[in-house]
């Protein structure tokens, strides 16, 4: 048996016209009275709860603690419901198609991984339009680092589906962070960008990249065997 474990924004769901990351940017605002940019690449972290122990060492000057990730997610899920409820999230091109072909698959099972909280993670999925059922979620709860967060998903997969090991474990993911978390945990990758980010997801080391799901199922099935 084999896994696909997905990230969330920007590779099964679109980026949204308010950006995926509206509702963390205002609650951050809202709680702790810090703005920052809707935009991640400055920081050593790719998780929700990685980038806000960055934000307060960097910003506050003290250690986060667990009332303040709880007040944090408090707001976070108001404005989760405010900012997108009314304008919800977008599947990627064939991305719900992909999704219910893999639902039943015969070699493989499917996961999530993603930088975000699980509860985000699930409203954001949900708002597309996704069916989560029993699939297990790897998130920003689990962990800081996101190698560590996939590693989390993939453990629980193991578990659901009662199984020792999976032959071959694919990361699908949008940005470079995606590319190196798979190259750590020894996965294969298969990149979603259009021709814009391509190029860089390239220059990070992928060799998979497609523009969307609409060929992704036969792509998965024909993946080269690892060395
Ligand atoms: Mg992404």
């Amino acid at each position: 048996m084999n896994l696909a474990i997905f990230d969330i924004d920007g590779t099964l769901i679109q980026y949204h016209r308010k950006r995926n990351d509206g509702a963390y940017v205002k609650a951050l605002s809202e709680v702790f009275g810090i703005a920052v940019e809707d935009s991640w690449n400055g920081y050593v972290s790719s998780t929700d709860s990685g980038i806000l122990r960055e934000i307060f060492q960097k910003r506050l000057g003290r250690n986060l603690l667990d009332s303040d990730i709880s007040r944090f997610k408090q707001s976070m899920a108001l404005w989760l419901e405010k900012e997108y409820g009314e304008e919800p999230f977008n599947a990627s091109p064939g991305a719900l198609e992909a999704w219910g072909g893999l639902l039943n698959h015969p070699e493989w099972k499917m996961a999530v991984g993603t930088g975000n909280f699980e509860f985000a993670g699930r409203f954001k999925l949900a708002s597309a339009g996704f069916e989560l059922g029993n699939i297990p979620l790897g998130t920003a709860d689990d962990a800081e680092a996101r190698e560590k967060v996939l590693d989390a998903s993939h453990h629980r997969a193991l578990e659901v589906h009662g199984l020792e090991c999976f032959e071959k474990i694919v990361y699908v993911g949008d940005w470079i962070w995606d590319v190196k978390a798979a190259r750590a945990l020894g996965w294969d990758f298969i990149g979603i960008a259009d021709d814009k980010t391509a190029p860089t997801l390239r220059k990070a080391g992928a060799e998979t990249i497609l523009p969307d799901f609409k060929n992704f199922i036969s792509v998965l099935e024909t993946l080269p065997v690892m060395p």
